[in-house]
């Protein structure tokens, strides 16, 4: 929890990477706490593609938004725990909300791009010198192909980006203490932990790997080490329940 902190906003809990906000880049991950959807769902769920009720998914959405004086035009993608990319501006916004993908980056100001997570790990990237921000939905098989790698290797050689001076938070997912997995998976990671023949892999380790590969600093990496699953009552855990509710990670200069 070091660099992070809960913040009650208006009812609702979010939590905050402290650097990012000194830093002034407008950013939350939301929790459940503080919504408008019920039973599984409950409460402030904001996964769009989930089955809950479309008007409380909506009310939910423009809550965290105006909680976190953010713009309502928000980007996200359909995901598909692939490793596609897509850079946003407001000439391409409305074309890209159709698109499926797992990472967003924009150089624009007051374009909020978001994913959702149950689990998987999502990830805040910001260029300070340049002035670019990226959000990643890194699930193992994400995770497996590099993602957040990739997307700070393009923020660095397509967008001029300067590794120096990119911070990467990393948000509540399941932790290593819950990511059982079978060897076959285990297999395909560097940081997995072998118990009473159950591996277990640790993907907030995994994902620092990428960015400390992609030459961000270690003291640049700020890492929640929150389990959604330990945490289930704070945060949505697919692996609790699989018909369950998603947090949003939304970021915007
Ligand atoms: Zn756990």
């Amino acid at each position: 929890m070091k660099n992070f902190v809960l913040e009650t906003n208006n009812n609702s809990v979010y939590l905050i990477c402290k650097p990012l906000k000194e830093m002034g880049v407008k950013h939350f991950f939301s929790s459940r706490l503080g919504g408008f959807s019920k039973e599984d769902y409950a409460e402030l769920n904001l996964g769009i593609f989930t089955n809950d009720n479309k008007d409380a998914i909506n009310k939910n959405i423009n809550k965290a938004l105006n909680d976190n004086n953010m713009n309502s035009n928000i980007v996200y993608l359909k995901q598909v725990h692939s490793v596609v990319i897509h850079v946003v501006d407001s000439n391409n916004a409305n074309i890209i909300k159709e698109k499926v993908g797992d990472a967003l980056i924009t150089k624009e100001r007051d374009i909020p791009i978001g994913v959702f997570t149950a689990d998987c790990v999502p990830c805040i990237v910001y260029d300070n010198k340049n002035k670019i921000v990226a959000v990643v939905h890194a699930g193992w098989k994400g995770t497996y192909q590099k993602i957040l790698y990739k997307t700070i290797k393009k923020i660095i050689d397509d967008l001029n980006g300067d590794s120096d001076n990119i911070f990467v938070a990393l948000g509540p997912a399941i932790g290593q203490c819950c990511f059982e997995v079978s060897y076959d998976v285990a297999d395909k990671f560097n940081f997995v932990t072998k118990t009473d023949d159950k591996y277990f892999v640790d993907l907030f380790l995994e994902n620092k790997k990428q960015a400390l590969d992609a030459s961000v600093k270690e003291e640049n990496i700020f890492i929640s080490n929150i389990c959604t699953k330990c945490n289930n009552n704070l945060f949505y855990s697919y692996r609790v329940n699989n018909n369950t509710g998603r947090i949003g990670t939304f970021v915007s200069l």
